[in-house]
């Protein structure tokens, strides 16, 4: 069995920058992730918050990251983390290929998109319904598409279809967006057509999306032909394993942690999306910054 310093779980934006603080201090650190590096986080299609980006493409920012984060830490991609418990004052970490011993342990889990649970949904995935603009925008230039969904991914997701070439009406479910100023006035001038005070009822086609059943909040049932749907109605936290750990979490599941990104349990830290707050690129390389740094100073205490 393989013995590190620090096992991080889940390699975004907050995994990544975790590990480079934590492999920095000559910790031997290694991150696990189930899938490709990134996650959620390569799917972003533009980043203008990012300090000294004016404009960052996701994909582009995570392969930066993962590149100098492997100066320092171990990587290893589609090795999913099956189970963590504690043993002896360290951790064992069960992984679809192996077993691995830690002192610490970074949850940088992230979060998985929020689906709508209508009728249609899940046997049209792939066939016309899409979580991911940047990843499937491409294939609906020129078609009719609709974007559910009032916050920033949806506005994003909406603007970068309309760029592409789309067609794109956006349906909301009350009578004012969730997204920031700006995004709303870009949604403005882009003419995109809000249908407001609206739910999705049905996503119909056989086998290809073709028709949508809307629900307005006064009752009316409306019908609209589209090509696609892009669905951007928020995230839920990936606490699987912070379950298994019995840490403690908030109401909607995300991981409870202090100003120093420490958990419940004594030796386990959590950073970025998992933990809820603001989902912020940015937000989460400083919290797993802060997380492999508090790890740092146990580690030391601790020896
Ligand atoms: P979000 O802010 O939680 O917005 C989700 C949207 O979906 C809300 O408008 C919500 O409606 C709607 N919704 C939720 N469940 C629904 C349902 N079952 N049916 C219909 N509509 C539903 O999610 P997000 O836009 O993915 O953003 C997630 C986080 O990432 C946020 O903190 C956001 O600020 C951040 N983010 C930031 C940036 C950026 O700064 N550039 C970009 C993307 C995301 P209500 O408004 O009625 O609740």
């Amino acid at each position: 069995m393989e013995n590190y310093d620090v096992i991080i779980v889940g390699g975004g934006p907050a995994g990544l920058t975790a590990g480079i603080y934590a492999g920095r201090q000559n910790l031997k650190t290694l991150i696990l992730d189930k899938g490709l590096a990134g996650g959620q986080a390569r799917e972003v299609p533009v980043i203008d918050n990012y300090p000294g980006f004016s404009m960052a493409n996701g994909l582009e920012l995570i392969e930066n990251t993962k590149s100098q984060t492997q100066k320092y830490a171990t990587i290893h991609e589609f090795e999913e983390v099956l189970d963590v418990f504690n043993e002896n004052k360290s951790f064992i970490v069960k992984t679809s290929k192996g077993e691995y011993t830690s002192k610490v342990i970074i949850l940088t889990t992230g979060s998985k998109h929020r689906q709508l649970n209508v009728t249609g949904e899940n046997q049209h995935l792939g066939r016309g319904i899409s979580y991911c603009a940047t990843c499937d925008g491409m294939f609906f230039k020129g078609k009719d598409i609709l974007v559910v969904g009032g916050g920033n991914t949806a506005a994003i997701d909406a603007l970068y279809l309309s760029d592409l070439g789309c067609n794109v009406t956006l349906v909301h479910r009350r009578d004012q967006l969730r997204c920031q100023k700006y995004l709303e006035d870009k949604l403005k001038e882009s003419k995109i057509p809000i249908i407001w005070n609206t739910t999705v009822e049905a996503i119909e086609g056989d086998p290809l999306v073709d028709n949508v059943k809307l629900l307005n909040k006064d009752g009316t049932e409306s019908e609209i032909s589209v090509n696609g749907v892009f669905i951007a109605v928020g995230d839920i936290p990936q606490n699987l394993i912070a379950e298994k750990l019995n840490l403690k979490l908030d109401d909607d599941g995300s991981i409870l942690c202090d100003k120093y990104q420490r958990t419940s349990l004594e030796g386990v830290y959590a950073a970025g999306d998992v933990t809820g707050g603001l989902k912020q690129w940015i937000v989460a390389c400083g919290e797993g910054a802060v997380a492999a740094i508090s790890a740092y100073d146990d580690i030391i205490k601790n020896s």
